[in-house]
C-alpha cells in the first residue's frame, strides 16, 4: 500500500531506534531526564527562545499555550481553518474557558489588517482579545506558508498592541524548507511556538513548546495538570533529537514529490481543482458528482491510502516513507 493519509504514519528509522535505546534517562517530572533536557535546550537555542517544554502531542502544546496566554471569558483570534479550532476537540473552550474569533484568511493565512480589525475594542460589552494564533504551514490550506513580510507585519502589530502571538508550527520545518526562512526569525516573531517532531520530521511521538522562561514555567504546571508530566521520556526525546539532526534536510524531497502528485492529479477526469502545492500537502477537489468517501475507498482498493478532507476534497501528504519508487507507482495507478 502507498501511504499518503498523513505524515504521522512514518516509522522510526534504524538510526532513530538505536538513538532511542541508547539514550540516558531520568525522571522528567523531577526535571532529571538528561535527554529531554538536551532536546529542550537544543530546540530553544535553535529558535533563539529562552525555554522549551517537551510534550506528548501538538494538540497538547497548542492547548497548553492557549491556556497559558488566555483566561476564561477572553478570546483567541485565528483563521477558520485552524487546527486549534477544527481539530482539538473544542479545547479552546474546554481547556482554557476561552472564546474564539474566527477570521477567513487566504488559504488559512491571516493578514495584519484582518487581525488589526478583529481586535475587540476596549469596551465592557466586548470579549477581550488576548491571543492571536497563526498556523504555518496551514494544514487545511493545502500546506500554504506565510511570507516573511507578512509575518513581520503581524508580529510588529501584535507587539505594538501588546497581544501575544502564538504559532502552531506543527510543520514549521516544512515551511522553512520551502521559504528559506530560519528558526531564529520565528523566535523573534512569535511569543510561543509549537513544533511537532512526529509529522514530517519522522519521530514516533512528541512536540516541543517554546517561549520565555516565565511562559514555560506556567506551561509546565498546565502540562502536569493535564496529566502530561511524564517520566523517562528521554526515550522519545532521543528520537526527536535524531530527527532534528538527520531528517530536516530531506523535507525538500517530500515537497518535490508532493509537487509531482499535484501535477499528476491535474487534468484527471474526476478532479476539478488542485490547490496550490508549496510543501508536503496536496489537496484536490473532486468533480461535483463524486463523493470523497467513495473515491478514497476506490483508491484504497487500487493500493493508495489517502484521506477524505471534507465531502468533496481529498488530501495526500508526502513523508519519509514515500520514496520515488512509490511516487512512480502512484502516478501509474492514478493515470489509469
Ligand atoms: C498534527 C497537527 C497538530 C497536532 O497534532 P497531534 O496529533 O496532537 O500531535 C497541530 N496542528 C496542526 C496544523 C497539525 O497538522
Amino acid at each position: 500500500m502507498i501511504e499518503l493519509r498523513s505524515d504521522t504514519f512514518t516509522l522510526p528509522t534504524v538510526g532513530m531506534r538505536d538513538a532511542m535505546f541508547s539514550a540516558p534517562l531520568g525522571d522528567d517530572v523531577f526535571g532529571e531526564d538528561p535527554t529531554v533536557n538536551n532536546l529542550q535546550v537544543k530546540v530553544a537555542e535553535l529558535f533563539g527562545m529562552e525555554n522549551a517544554l517537551f510534550c506528548p502531542s501538538g494538540t497538547m502544546t497548542n492547548q497548553i499555550a492557549i491556556s497559558a496566554h488566555v483566561s476564561k471569558g477572553q478570546e483567541v483570534i485565528c483563521d477558520e481553518l485552524s487546527h486549534i479550532y477544527l481539530y482539538e476537540g473544542g479545547g479552546i473552550m474546554a481547556n482554557a474557558g476561552a472564546s474564539v474569533k474566527l477570521l477567513k484568511g487566504d488559504l488559512g493565512r491571516l493578514s495584519k489588517d484582518q487581525i488589526a480589525n478583529a481586535i475587540s475594542p476596549d469596551d465592557i460589552h466586548a470579549c477581550e482579545s488576548k491571543l492571536v494564533s497563526l498556523e504555518n504551514t496551514v494544514n487545511k490550506g493545502g500546506g500554504s506558508i506565510y511570507t516573511s513580510e507578512s509575518l513581520q507585519e503581524i508580529a510588529d502589530f501584535c507587539k505594538h498592541a501588546s497581544i501575544p502571538l502564538h504559532l502552531d508550527g506543527a510543520r514549521i520545518f516544512n515551511a522553512m524548507a520551502a521559504s528559506g526562512q530560519n528558526p531564529k526569525q520565528f523566535g523573534q516573531w512569535f511569543d510561543s511556538i509549537s513544533v511537532c517532531l512526529s509529522k514530517g520530521l519522522g519521530a514516533p511521538i512528541g512536540s516541543v513548546l517554546l517561549g520565555s522562561n516565565d511562559f514555560i514555567k506556567k506551561a509546565r504546571r498546565i502540562r502536569k495538570r493535564l496529566g502530561g508530566g511524564w517520566r523517562q521520556a528521554g526515550l522519545l526525546a532521543a528520537a526527536g533529537i535524531y530527527a532534528l539532526d538527520n531528517q530536516v534536510e530531506r523535507l525538500k524531497d517530500d515537497h518535490a514529490r508532493a509537487t509531482q502528485i499535484g501535477l499528476a492529479c491535474e487534468g484527471l477526469a474526476w478532479v476539478s481543482e488542485v490547490m496550490p502545492v508549496t510543501t508536503n500537502i496536496v489537496i484536490i477537489k473532486l468533480k461535483d458528482d463524486i463523493k470523497a468517501s467513495l473515491k478514497v475507498a476506490e483508491l484504497d482498493s487500487l493500493g493508495i491510502k489517502c484521506a477524505p478532507f471534507g465531502p468533496q476534497y481529498i488530501r495526500f501528504v508526502t513523508h519519509l516513507n514515500f520514496d520515488d519508487e512509490a511516487l512512480y507507482k502512484f502516478i501509474k495507478i492514478i493515470k489509469q
